[in-house]
């Protein structure tokens, strides 16, 4: 049995019979049936009841909301935004999908009698391996496009986002998409890990650099199309040129929004010498304020970490820190309240040798760190296992394109941070993964090719 815990106080918020090797076999026989008539299907079909589930989302709205804030401590005005904010992405697939998977005529020799064209198949039957920090966003980049291009979907949420999961199948079924093409798998590793042991023909996973890297090795032999988006370290460099107020406001809003606990938090932070100490009271300052509180009221910033048990990680990697010279300016250790609250904690006087600033904090912790100029800057923000997003704040648009060329990541931001955009591909470098989700990438991601040789005789 998985119970689901609310965070924020401790209570039990629901207990859900798990999948077992037995249950999960049968689902993948079903969806196995169930997919090639889905495939089948028109995609104006498909397409129809995709923007029927659209519609379903947007009326449901609060009570999702609240599901979401129940079960992982998400601030219900941040819940809001994530179920409002996946319209646009809906919107962006359904828009591109004709396109993305139309047939494509590369050569017609009307001497030769010759054709060569390009189609899309669907891949198959999926798992798609999910995290619980944004649901309805990395679920959704994922079994979306995976239905729409006529696949079916082992869905496992994360046992941190359970409800969620079961919400979005019940949805979907509501929207006319047969039982047996989504299938909502429960559990947690053990049961991830079960899926993976499947003839699947995709797995797609959101979640840590670990939990992919033991994936992709359980698939490996197998030739299982394997897409992971993992984890990040992402840093962001603020120049010498700045609104020192402005760019410290919106950076601690990249490090501390949903507690950290986002991919593209900022988890390192660069700051020019010559700005650094107004740039840290400007930052403390945004901090302090922070509203940290119940989830379900509208007004807190900060609600519980999702996860009780990291809060060891968290602690760790302070103490390291501390241990090896760092400042703690704010916070520095957990709430003495109710739930798994843990303090906003800024770090200064932090260099590479310390955890905070090499592995993935996943939390609301941001260290602070000087550079002389460009150069360094770019040094250190390359210096990382990780490559999901970086960014630069200043005024000068070539020294922040200049920079930003140079340095290894999936997404480059200039005067922006934790930012999505469904036209964009989201994707990982280095320890950050495999693939691409969104943009007509994500799209036909869930394809494969098939290439046509076509003589008339
Ligand atoms: P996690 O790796 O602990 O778990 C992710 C999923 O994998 C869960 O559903 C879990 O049950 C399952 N799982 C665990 N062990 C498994 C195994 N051996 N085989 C198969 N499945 C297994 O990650 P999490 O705590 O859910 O999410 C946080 C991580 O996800 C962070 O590292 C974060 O940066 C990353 N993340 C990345 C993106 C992105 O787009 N790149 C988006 C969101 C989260």
């Amino acid at each position: 049995m998985l119970t689901v815990v609310n965070p924020a106080t401790g209570a039990t918020v629901r207990e859900i019979p798990e999948d077992t090797p037995e249950t999960i076999s049968a689902a993948f026989a079903r969806a196995r049936a169930a997919q090639k008539v889905w495939a089948r299907t028109a995609l104006a079909d498909r397409k129809r009841r995709i923007a029927r589930f659209r519609e379903l989302v947007a009326a449901a709205k609060d009570d999702l909301a609240h599901t979401l804030t129940r079960e992982t401590g998400k601030p219900i005005a941040q819940a809001r935004n994530e179920i409002g904010g996946f319209d646009a992405r809906l919107d962006f697939f359904l828009t591109h999908i004709d396109a993305a998977i139309a047939d494509q005529v590369v050569l017609k020799d009307a001497a030769k009698k010759l054709e060569e064209r390009i189609a899309h198949e669907p891949l198959g039957v999926i798992a798609n391996i999910s995290a619980w920090n944004y649901p309805w966003f990395v679920g959704g980049n994922v079994f979306v496009p995976a239905l729409l291009t006529g696949n079916a979907v082992l869905y496992k949420p994360s046992e941190f986002a359970t409800c969620t999961g079961l919400a979005i199948a019940a949805l979907l079924r509501e929207a006319g998409v047969p039982e047996d093409v989504f299938i909502p798998v429960v559990g947690g590793g053990v049961v991830g890990a079960a899926l993976t042991e499947l003839p699947l023909n995709g797995v797609f996973f959101t979640g840590s650099y670990a939990t992919g890297a033991r994936i992709a090795t359980a698939v490996a032999a197998r030739m299982v199309k394997c897409q992971l988006e993992l984890g990040g370290k992402d840093p962001v460099y603020v120049c010498d040129d700045v609104d020192v107020a402005a760019a410290a406001a919106a950076t601690a809003d990249g490090a501390f929004y949903n507690a950290g606990q986002s991919c593209c938090a900022i988890e390192r932070l660069y700051v020019h010498q010559s700005i650094l100490p107004r740039f840290i009271d400007e930052f403390a300052k945004v901090v302090n304020a922070f509203a940290i509180g119940d989830p379900l009221d509208d007004a807190t910033y900060i609600g519980p970490i999702t996860r009780p048990a990291h809060i060891t990680v968290l602690e760790h990697q302070i103490a390291d820190a501390k241990a090896k010279g760092a400042r703690v300016l704010c916070g520095g250790a957990r709430i003495a309240r109710q739930g798994s609250y843990f303090a906003p904690t800024v770090l200064v006087d932090v260099d590479h040798t310390m955890a905070v600033m090499r592995d993935e904090t996943f939390g609301p912790i941001i260290g602070i760190m000087a550079v002389s100029d460009d150069s360094e800057a770019i040094r250190l923000m390359n210096d990382s296992t990780y490559g999901l997003t970086a960014g630069v704040y200043t005024r000068d648009g070539a020294r922040a394109r200049a920079i930003l060329a140079h340095v290894n990541s999936g997404t480059a931001y200039w005067n922006c941070c934790d930012r999505v955009s469904p036209r964009l591909p989201w994707t990982g470098r280095g320890w950050s993964g495999i693939g691409s989700t969104l943009s007509v990438a994500g799209i036909t991601a869930f394809t494969q090719p098939k290439a046509w040789h076509l003589v008339q005789s």
